[in-house]
């Protein structure tokens, strides 16, 4: 996958102590292999590279005391350009209702993601209204009345037999009349792209003046799903896109593509099935996921999301302030875990070296319930210094939590590369974390 293949040649690079313009056009073909694997589109492949080039053997890289460095950053510099720079807003300025429509093929992710988008607005204290203009499946109707009432966002209810352009002049009278601030419109898909449903689209885009037209597609796509959003882009007058299903897009190809075929910011991506598997797209983030540094951003606002705010708030300070890191601390990012849906969930956001680190660590579910038993059966000041657990502690401790001395030792390793770990990400950030863990 284009992440490993990735890391690969930035490992190599890494370990070269002077770069020539030979050893770069090497590097530079392997990226080239790598994006076409990954099923990038062809004119996006030959601006990316060609840009990377121009930088890579100018005075940019090859003056630079660390050239291996200086070109690794300037492939993350040239991705997140691709993607569009700076994470889109999305933009709801109008005088309210503001209407959002929802546009893409039949399975893209248009009802999943208006349900999610939903949340998220009403996160930020928006009243949300979901209408259906899908009339010709009632099974897509009762999907969005299902995902109203789990946001608990209003659903306008829809009678048989109406079209979609009544049904929106009726909904936007009903968001007026309840001061809604957003209206979400959920839209029919077809298969294909085809005619009628083209005419549809564009007869409520024009009705309904939406403040944003947002194209869904399907990442696991890859190529046709950013032709398919050329298409669309050519008939709508699109504002962004939500890349959904990321999470199963193992070769990256759409969410580097799209942005710049489209000409539109990808404002969202699809992250999980969950209704809280919406994210604002990062294009900095996504570059580091890309090469293999992984989303550590997401992840702490994931857990912040997640978890009691307070408790992330006071571990975020305490890295910060760069105080030691105890079992108490090792306890909590358990139990934070547990409240992130499990390990497999965290582990992918992990950068790949590390999550492998992880793994190797072997935690599992099981495992947790075990640490936290062992943990509790340390005394307070035991959590705090650890380091005074010698033979007759951990006896005891082995003894109170029904386990054998060896699982005790074994968590207090697991302790030890947990802490090495968080003082990495403390003193010197991401870049040194990841060269330690590369080796
Ligand atoms: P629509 O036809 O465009 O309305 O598509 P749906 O919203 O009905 O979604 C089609 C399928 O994709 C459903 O099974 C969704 O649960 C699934 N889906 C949508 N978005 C995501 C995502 O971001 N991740 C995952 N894993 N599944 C998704
Ligand atoms: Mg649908």
């Amino acid at each position: 996958n284009l992440t490993e293949r990735l890391s690969d040649v930035i490992k190599t690079l890494r370990g070269e102590a002077r770069l020539t313009e030979s050893n770069i056009q090497d590097a530079l073909r392997e990226v080239r292999m790598a994006l076409i694997e990954a099923d990038v589109a062809l004119p996006v492949i030959k601006i990316f590279i060609e840009q990377v080039k121009q930088r890579a053997i100018g005075h940019e890289v090859l003056d630079k005391l660390s050239p291996g460095q200086a070109l690794i950053g300037v492939v993350h510099e040239e991705l997140v350009a691709i993607m569009g720079g700076d994470k889109a807003e999305l933009n709801l300025n109008v005088a309210p209702p503001a209407v959002i429509l929802m546009a893409g093929l039949q399975g893209a992710g248009k009802t999943t993601s208006s349900g999610k988008l939903a949340k998220w607005l009403m996160d930020q204290k928006k009243k949300v209204l979901l209408v259906s203009c899908d009339v010709y499946r009632p099974a897509a109707i009762d999907q969005l009345a299902l995902l109203a009432e789990q946001t608990g966002a209003d659903f306008f209810p829809v009678q048989t037999g109406r079209q979609p352009a009544e049904i929106c002049t009726a909904a936007l009278d009903f968001a007026r009349k309840h001061h809604h601030d957003v209206v979400i419109v959920d839209t029919a898909g077809r298969l294909g792209i085809d005619e009628a449903m083209m005419r549809e689209i564009s007869q409520l885009e024009q009705l309904l003046k939406p403040a944003e037209t947002l194209f869904v597609v399907d990442a696991m796509q890859g190529q046709d799903a950013v032709n398919t959003a050329k298409a669309f882009a050519e008939v709508l007058p699109l504002t962004g896109v939500i890349l959904t299903k990321l999470d199963g897009d193992a070769r990256g190809g759409a969410a580097l593509s799209v942005r710049h075929i489209t000409g539109k910011p990808i404002k969202f991506a699809g992250v999980a099935e969950k209704l809280n598997g919406l994210e604002p797209f990062y294009p900095d983030r996504m570059a580091s996921r890309i090469l293999g540094m992984g989303d550590v951003l997401g992840l702490i606002e994931e857990a912040q999301r997640t978890s009691d705010q307070k408790e992330a708030e006071r571990l975020m300070k305490k890295m910060k302030s760069g105080k030691s890191f105890d079992l108490n601390d090792f306890q909590q990012q358990f139990q934070q875990m547990k409240k992130m849906g499990g390990m497999s969930a965290m582990l992918e956001k992990l950068p790949h070296q590390l999550s492998q680190a992880a793994q190797n660590m072997n935690v599992d579910e099981k495992i947790i319930n075990r640490t936290e038993g062992i943990i509790n059966s340390m005394t307070p000041q035991e959590r705090i210094k650890p380091e005074i657990i010698k033979a007759s502690r951990k006896r005891r401790i082995a003894a109170g939590s029904g386990v054998s001395v060896q699982e005790v030792n074994r968590l207090l390793s697991q302790f030890e590369q947990a802490r090495k770990m968080m003082k990495m990400m403390n003193k010197g950030g991401m870049a040194k974390m990841m060269r330690a863990v590369k080796g």
